[in-house]
Order: C-alpha cells, then structure tokens, then sequence
C-alpha cells in the first residue's frame, strides 16, 4: 500500500510502497479518509520533533486522522464505521496514565505518538489501531473528520482552565486568541460558538488582505496587530481578557498573557518554542499574577473524552468556516504541495480515499 513517510536522513516526505498492516487481537483495519498536516508534521519531517519507530528506517507521518473501518476484527466497531485515531499509545503494559484514560498526562517517556514519537503514523492507505484509541465520529465527518484531533487540544484546555477557576464565581465574558494559524483560528471558532464569551480577539502578525483575517472578521471577531498593538498594550487598547489562548510559539507570549487578562482572568499556553531568552517585566507579571488572582496553565495532547467534546464542537462550526479553513485537499502523489506553506496556505490535508 502507499503510505506517505521520511527516510532516515532525509527531510522530504515522499511516497513509500510498506505492506498493508494485519490487526492484532483488540485491533481493527482502518482504511484511510483523510489525514491533516499541521506545524509538528514539519517538525517530524525537518529533524527538529519526535523520533522514529524502533528497528526502523522510516517513518510514516500523520496524527490527524479520519477513516472507515475495513475489518472490524471482533472489536466494537463495525464496518464501514467512520472512525478518529487519538495520537498517544503506550510504550509498554502497565502505564497508569492510560490505564486511567489520561494518556494525555502522562509525562515523556512514558508514551509513544503515532506519526510523531517512536511510532507509525496515518498517512497510509490503511493502519490498525487497538479499539481503545479509536473514537467512532458521524457519517458527515468523512471529510472534517481529521480536525478532531486539534480541536480535541483545545478541549482539554477549556477544561483545564475552567478548571483552574472552579473554586469561585468566574463569569468570562472576553477572549482572546493569540495566533492565526490553524490551531489559533479552530480554537477562536470554538470560542465564538460558545455562549459564554460576548467579545472575542485573534492577534497576528499579517498585513490586510489576509485569507486568516477574513475568517477572524467574518467569525464577528476582532484582529488585533501585534505590531501595531503588543500583548502588553492590549489591555489599553481593548479591554482585559477574561481568557486568553496562546497558539504562537512565540515565548514571550507566554509571560505577557498575564499583561493581557483581567483580574481572576486563566491563560492556556499551547504554543511549543525552542530554547530561547527572553527580556520581561518579571516584577509586573509575577505582582499581577498574585494581586488580581490570574493563573496560567500548560496543555498538550488530550484525552477520549475530549475527542468526543472536539466532534460537538466540529458539528457546530459553520460550513464556511471548514471551506475556507482548509485551503489545499491533495492526493498522496502530490505531497511535496501539501507540505508547502505560504501566507495564503492556511490547513492542508492528504486525501487518501472518500466514502
Ligand atoms: P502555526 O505556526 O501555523 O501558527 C502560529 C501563528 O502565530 C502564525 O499564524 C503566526 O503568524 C502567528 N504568530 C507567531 N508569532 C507571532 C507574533 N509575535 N505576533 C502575532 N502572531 C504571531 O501553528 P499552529 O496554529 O499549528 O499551532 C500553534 C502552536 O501550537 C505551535 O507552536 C504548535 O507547535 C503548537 N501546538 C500545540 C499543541 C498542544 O497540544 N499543546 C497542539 C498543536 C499545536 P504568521 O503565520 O503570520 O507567521
Ligand atoms: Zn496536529
């Protein structure tokens, strides 16, 4: 079968004849949809992120998936299923994390990512999943499908920061995205459909006309220019933000979200920086944090759970936001231009078969 991978020292994602998997005892054949590229396949694919499966030469891509299942192989699922892999599995029996269905809390080393970490991942004609990591989606997700798997990260963020605030009366109102790439424009849509913020803000770093501040705008919310308008000054210039979503990887975000929120106000970082220094006001941001009560928090991966949570979410975006979200469907012989990125690329996505 073709699967789309990276070669051992090599940086080019080409296409790959591997043989079709058999699914062992808890496992189920699933033929490929739809897989969706993001900033850690760049990663894989450049060196810089995760680590090839053991005893092997290659390593097939892909973490956002969706597929049919093809032989159901005494598992729950029947065929022709619609099906979402989740990404973590774990390295050996007798991990507590995913014994608990934590998967996504569980600390490094002690998991595998398909497509990132020591394992193959979806960009193939077929792969096996044990059933325990597969989420059964709706019909009309066959081409959608695959952006579970990042809103499911915004999920488990809500969660975490609502959670973070659970002790006490918190009435958000206004939010605030940091980052237009996809993960940034998802998470804003999520936030716009959800009753509880009035006021929403996406900042980036692009000059009009922009494919992403059309989407900002035609969502009803408001770009801001970091620029023009710097985290710090965001507060002067709009109001503070009960919540505020980092999704730039820019490391100095991380501190000055709490530049940017109002008292009793959460930030969630997601973004993943490299090393690097960075110059702040340490004294403001530390005064601030414990006068005005604001908290910040860290999330990555997210759990079955909040895969389920991500498929309301999906359900609930408007058509033209998924159509203008994704700005490139391609086959697997055409994957150097799935991997291209430009200003007007915004999510890209490897179609392997449809319904
Ligand atoms: P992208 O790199 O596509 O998006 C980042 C966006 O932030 C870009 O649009 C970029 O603008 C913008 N940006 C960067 N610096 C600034 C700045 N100083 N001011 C304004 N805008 C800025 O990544 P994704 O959307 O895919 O993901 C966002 C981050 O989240 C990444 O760091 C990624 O690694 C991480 N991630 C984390 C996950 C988790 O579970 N924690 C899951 C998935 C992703 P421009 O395009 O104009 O350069
Ligand atoms: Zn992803």
């Amino acid at each position: 079968m073709r699967a789309i991978a990276v070669r051992r020292g090599e940086s080019t994602p080409r296409v790959v004849d591997v043989p079709k998997p058999t699914p062992d005892t808890g496992e189920a054949l699933v033929r490929t949809l739809r897989v969706g590229i993001d900033g850690t396949d760049h990663e894989v694919v450049g060196g810089s992120h995760g680590g090839f499966p053991e005893g092997t030469d290659y390593q097939i891509l892909g973490h956002e998936a969706v597929g049919v299942v093809e032989d159901p192989n005494g598992t729950r699922f029947d065929a022709g299923d619609l099906v979402v892999p989740t990404v973590r599995r774990p390295p050996g029996a007798g991990n507590e994390h995913f014994e608990r269905g934590e998967p996504d809390m569980a600390p490094d080393g002690a998991y595998l990512e398909r497509g990132i970490v020591g394992a193959h991942g979806y960009m193939a004609d077929y792969f096996t999943s044990d059933e325990r990591f597969l989420v059964g989606v709706p019909d009309d997700f066959a081409t959608t499908g695959f952006l579970v798997e990042p809103v499911s990260n915004t999920e488990k963020a809500l969660e975490h920061a609502y959670a973070s605030r659970s002790a006490f009366e918190w009435e958000p109102e206004s939010a605030l995205v940091l980052g237009n790439g996809p993960l940034g424009l998802l998470t804003l849509a999520m936030l716009v459909e959800r009753d509880d913020f009035e006021r929403c803000y996406c900042l980036g770093r692009r000059d009009r006309p922009d494919p992403t501040i059309e989407i900002i705008e035609r969502l009803g919310a408001t770009y801001v220019d970091s620029r023009e308008t710097p985290l710090p000054e965001v507060l002067d210039a709009h109001e503070a933000m009960d919540f505020v979503y980092e999704a730039t990887g820019h490391a100095p975000h991380a501190f000055e979200t709490v530049t940017a929120l109002a008292p009793n106000g959460v930030g969630a970082l997601l973004g993943i920086p490299s090393d690097g220094t960075v110059e702040l006001d340490g004294g403001r941001i530390h005064r601030e944090m414990v006068l005005q009560n604001k908290a910040l928090l860290g999330s990555v991966n997210s759990n079955v759970e909040q895969y389920e949570a991500a498929e309301e979410s999906l359900a609930a975006f408007p058509e033209w936001f998924t159509d203008e979200l994704v700005t490139g469907v391609y086959g697997p012989d055409e994957v150097e231009r799935a991997f291209e990125t430009g200003d007007d690329v915004i999510k890209t996505v490897v179609e392997f078969d449809t319904l």
